[in-house]
C-alpha cells in the first residue's frame, strides 16, 4: 500500500463550510509533495487530515493501508510561523519533542546537534530566539521538526513569511535535507518556483474547493536516492 493514501476524502466544517470533495491522492513513501492553489481551496485541512488533526467526513484516509497512523511511524508538523519557545535557547527548543518522549538531556545532545548542523545553525545552541532573524528562526523550527527523524514531515506555508533572499538560502539547504532517504514530506506554498524546485511532485487544488486539478510529477522518488 502507498504510504500515504486519500479516498473519497471529504470535509465539511461543523459550520457548513465544504473544505475538501471526493478528494483521492496517492503518496509513495520518499515523495516530496508540494500543495499550490488559491486561499480557501483546501490545502490546509488536506494536510491537517494527513497529521491526524482532522477527520474527514466522509471516505478514507490511510497511512500504510492502514486508518490509524501507527504509532512506529514519526511524524512532525512545522506551521507557518516559527512556534518557538521564546524563554528557551535554541538548543532547549529542538530538544523540546526529545524532552516530551522522556529522552534525557544527555543523550539527546546528539540529535540536537545533527538537526542543528542540517539547518546550518550549529553556532547559535545558545542562542535566543529574539536574537535570531525570522529565516533563522524558521531554520530552528525546521530542525525541532527534524529532530525526531520523521517518517513524515508536514509543512503549512514554511516559507511564507520570509523574504527572498533568506528564502533562497533555506531552499538550497533544504534541498540536501531532502535527499535523506525515506523522509516523505507535504508542505503547502503559494510559491510556484517553491513547489517546482523543491518538490518531486506538484498538486494543484483547485478554486471549486478541495477538489485537485493537476497532479503533476517533476521527478520520481526513487530518483533522488
Ligand atoms: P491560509 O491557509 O489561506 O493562509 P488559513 O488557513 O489561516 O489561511 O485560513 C483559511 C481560511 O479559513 C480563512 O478564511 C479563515 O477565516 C478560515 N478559518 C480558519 N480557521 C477557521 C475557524 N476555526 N473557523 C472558521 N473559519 C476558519
Ligand atoms: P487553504 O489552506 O487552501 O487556504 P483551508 O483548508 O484553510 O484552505 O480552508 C478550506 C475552506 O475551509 C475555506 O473555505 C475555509 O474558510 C474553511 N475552513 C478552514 N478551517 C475551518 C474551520 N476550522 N471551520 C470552518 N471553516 C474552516
Amino acid at each position: 500500500p502507498r504510504f500515504l493514501m486519500a479516498r473519497g476524502v471529504e470535509k465539511v466544517y461543523p459550520n457548513g463550510t465544504l473544505a475538501l470533495q471526493r478528494l483521492n491522492l496517492d503518496i509513495a513513501r520518499g515523495e516530496i509533495v508540494s500543495l499550490l492553489g488559491p486561499s480557501g481551496c483546501g490545502k490546509s485541512t488536506l494536510l491537517k487530515m494527513f497529521a491526524t488533526l482532522e477527520r474527514p467526513t466522509a471516505g478514507q484516509v490511510r497511512w500504510n493501508g492502514k486508518a490509524e497512523m501507527a504509532a512506529e511511524c514519526r511524524m512532525a508538523m512545522v506551521f507557518q510561523e516559527a512556534t518557538l519557545m521564546p524563554w528557551a535557547t535554541v538548543e532547549e527548543n529542538v530538544r523540546l519533542p526529545l524532552t516530551l518522549r522522556g529522552v534525557s538531556k544527555k543523550a539527546s545532545a546528539p540529535q540536537v546537534m545533527q538537526a542543528l548542523l542540517a539547518v546550518g545553525l550549529e553556532n547559535f545552541l545558545h542562542a535566543m530566539p529574539r536574537e535570531l532573524s525570522g529565516g533563522m528562526q524558521m531554520r530552528v523550527s525546521l530542525a525541532r521538526a527534524l529532530v525526531t527523524e520523521p517518517d513524515l514531515l508536514l509543512m503549512d506555508e514554511p516559507f511564507g513569511a520570509l523574504d527572498e533572499f533568506t528564502r533562497h538560502k533555506l531552499d538550497s539547504d533544504i534541498r540536501r535535507l531532502w535527499a535523506k532517504r525515506g523522509l516523505t514530506v507535504v508542505f503547502v506554498t503559494h510559491s510556484i518556483y517553491e513547489a517546482v524546485y523543491l518538490s518531486s511532485r506538484v498538486i494543484v487544488m483547485g478554486a471549486r474547493p478541495g477538489r485537485v486539478v493537476a497532479d503533476i510529477v517533476i521527478d520520481g522518488p526513487q530518483a533522488r536516492d
